[in-house]
């Protein structure tokens, strides 16, 4: 998708979800466009293939075959999410009544999620009973990340009070390194 036309229709769904124009300025959140195509990779929590950018799948790849070797088995929760399912996530949330400026702060504004890159994974570990919650900073599989990931290219986005005026993810993880270079 252009990029123009995607950052229309990121306005469009702004506007029907009640967000106002200026909102991702504001934080200084910048646009993630979708990628031109992605890799399908294994399957994810919910058995959805999981769906990343080119270079970030290699990277992932290579990531996890690392970590199994040091008996980690890596579990993705979410990987690429399009613009309609993240105006979904959001609109179930604020269904639930919960405040916007609450919601936005644990998921994404449409269009400004790194999931629509192709370059984020969600993780979890096998057996961990409750996956996206901070107990996940408690795990073999975290530890190891925080040691190694950057080796592969990855970095934690959102740690404990980041600029963006996100919550604390410790199980978010995006892809950094220059595909082009
Ligand atoms: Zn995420």
């Amino acid at each position: 998708m252009p990029h123009t036309t995607f950052q229309r229709a990121v306005a469009a769904c702004h506007a029907a979800l009640g967000i106002p124009p200026d909102y991702a300025r504001t934080r200084s959140l910048d646009l993630q466009a979708p990628p031109p195509f992605w890799i399908e990779d294994g399957l994810d929590l919910q058995g959805r293939p999981v769906r990343l950018e080119p270079s970030a799948s290699r990277a992932f790849h290579a990531l996890t075959r690392a970590a199994r070797d040091r008996g980690i088995v890596p579990v993705v929760v979410s990987s690429y999410r399009s613009l309609e399912h993240q105006a979904r996530l959001v609109r179930q949330a604020l269904g639930r009544g919960q405040p916007l400026a609450s919601v936005l702060s644990r998921i994404a504004p449409p269009g400004f999620s790194e999931h629509h890159s192709g370059r984020a994974v969600d993780l979890s570990a096998a057996g961990e009973p409750e996956p996206l919650t901070e107990a996940f900073e408690g795990t073999a599989f975290y530890l190891w990340l925080t040691e190694e990931a950057t080796r592969f290219g990855f970095a934690l986005s959102y740690p404990r009070n980041n600029r963006a005026g996100f919550i604390y993810e410790p199980w978010h993880w995006a892809y950094r390194a220059d595909p082009t270079a």
